[in-house]
């Protein structure tokens, strides 16, 4: 028999049915069980009588069954609006236990349980409405992303995991290798080199929802792995790529979240020192009432200085990254004029969050390797960190850009979570821990010993 779900019963009444999903709660009386079914569309009151009720009474909270029975209808006064199939129960005819449950850990319904312990039982967490619904939602605002791009004539590739370090100004992830005993490869901070190769490439519009990898220290929010929405596209202008996110996010909003209300009809373009001298910040929280989560401030900030000081190295570097082009003007005088050269950055903002950050990237090899010289690259340093990318770039490079909004700070807001790990699967602990694996974790020796590696005594 076909498995029927939760959301098709109320339309099956005086029919036959099999179902199999989690007991969620068993109420034993002595001549009657009811047990809430539940499965992913939601929840079916089962009811078993007769022979059956001893055999069901014994059934646990969460253990998973498969019941056939009859659909009828409920009472008047026992219709139950709140769920998928209220209108109607099924008499169960017969019952098996496919697994039996243990005690959880936690109880599913209950709301205040420590996050450390959702985390280490994720898999019960994401049981629970509010985590898998978040999932879904997720799941379709990809969705909704894919489309429109594809739509628009991008095209979706892979880009490796397992690479070399990209500059975007964090400590690298890194993997050593067994094949060449003392190097390593890098865990990309984001595909950004590749994604301009493509565009040597020729494939013109990019795209990817990509993990992105940057071991950083703990803050609040961030996670050692986080997913973006990497584009790049040839030919363009910043005015065509903020015109396209625009487009992306309001119609995204519109379709999923059409509760949403936007501050701004259009997302309007800050300079950056102007909303630094009016905001004192470069993000600012531009909603009319900040007490309405269902508000979004979407906002351009552009103009960025193209250099920040970095006293600890007494040196300057990108604020973006090195690939970030000068305004024209700057482009010949940047090395005398580093603290007024601006660039051609752009950074999106929401209610106070930065959630992209991109820009028209320096297509020309000289001025990109005059731009690492002049934050202290030495010539053989840069041969041996970007040689490929100069490379290529004297093989007919198109003038580039492109943004990487970061998916789980927008989903966070859009779904009125307080922590981005409540739009993620698998989330870290704010200190990078997977409580769930139990990782970092020790590794065999014989795993180091292939890998040429030898720990240092802890100190
Ligand atoms: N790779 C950049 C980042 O991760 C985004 C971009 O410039 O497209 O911030």
């Amino acid at each position: 028999m076909q498995r029927i779900l939760s959301n098709q019963v109320n339309d099956l009444v005086g029919k036959s049915v099999m179902m199999q999903g989690w007991a969620q709660t068993v109420r034993a009386h002595a001549k009657v069980v009811f047990i809430d079914l539940r499965d992913r569309t939601g929840l079916t009151q089962l009811v078993i009588t007769g022979e059956l009720v001893e055999q069901a009474k014994g059934i646990t909270n969460e253990s998973v069954i498969t019941i056939n029975g009859t659909v009828t209808e409920r009472p008047q006064s026992l219709i139950n609006a709140n769920i998928a199939s209220g209108k109607v129960e099924v008499q169960v005819k017969e019952v098996s236990v496919e697994t039996v449950a243990e005690p959880l850990p936690f109880p599913l319904t209950e709301e205040k349980v420590s996050e450390e312990v959702r985390l280490k039982y994720r898999y019960l967490d994401i049981r629970r409405k509010k985590l898998s619904d978040n999932l879904r939602a997720r799941s379709a605002a990809n969705e909704f992303i894919r489309t429109f791009l594809l739509k628009k004539d991008f095209v979706e590739v892979e880009t490796p995991y397992i690479s070399k370090s990209t500059p975007e100004g964090a400590r690298d992830y890194l993997v050593p290798s067994r094949i060449e005993p003392g190097k390593f490869y890098a865990l990309p901070q984001s595909p950004q080199q590749y994604k301009q190769l493509l565009m040597v490439a020729g494939l013109e519009r990019y795209f990817q929802i990509a993990r992105c990898f940057r071991d950083e220290d703990s803050r609040g929010d961030r996670q050692p792995e986080f997913t973006q929405l990497d584009l790049e596209m040839s030919f363009t202008n910043r005015d065509e790529v903020m015109e396209l996110i625009e487009d992306l996010f309001t119609s995204l909003v519109k379709k999923l979240f059409p509760e949403k209300a936007f501050t701004f009809d259009r997302f309007p373009r800050l300079k950056y020192a102007d909303t630094i001298k009016e905001y004192n910040s470069d993000k600012p929280d531009l909603r009319k009432d900040k007490s309405n989560d269902d508000e979004l401030a979407f906002a351009f900030v552009v103009d960025f200085p193209l250099f920040e000081w970095k006293e600890s190295e007494k040196r300057y570097d990108a604020t973006h990254h090195p690939f970030t082009s000068p305004t024209p003007e700057f482009e010949d005088n940047f090395e005398k004029k580093p603290k007024e050269a601006l660039s051609l950055q752009y950074d999106l903002v929401l209610n106070g969050s930065e959630i992209a950050g991109g820009s028209i990237r320096i297509h020309k090899p000289e001025v990109l390797e005059r731009v690492f010289s002049f934050m202290g690259h030495s010539k053989e340093g840069i041969q041996a960190k970007f040689g490929h990318l100069l490379e290529a770039f004297r093989y007919g490079v198109p003038p580039h850009g492109g943004i990487a909004p970061g998916l789980d700070r927008l989903y966070t807001i859009l779904l009125k979570e307080e922590s981005i790990r409540d739009v993620i699967a698998f989330p870290k602990t704010g200190d990078g821990h997977d409580l769930l694996m139990n990782a970092p974790s020790d590794v065999d020796e014989a795993q180091l010993k292939e890998l040429g590696l030898q720990l240092r005594p802890k100190k």
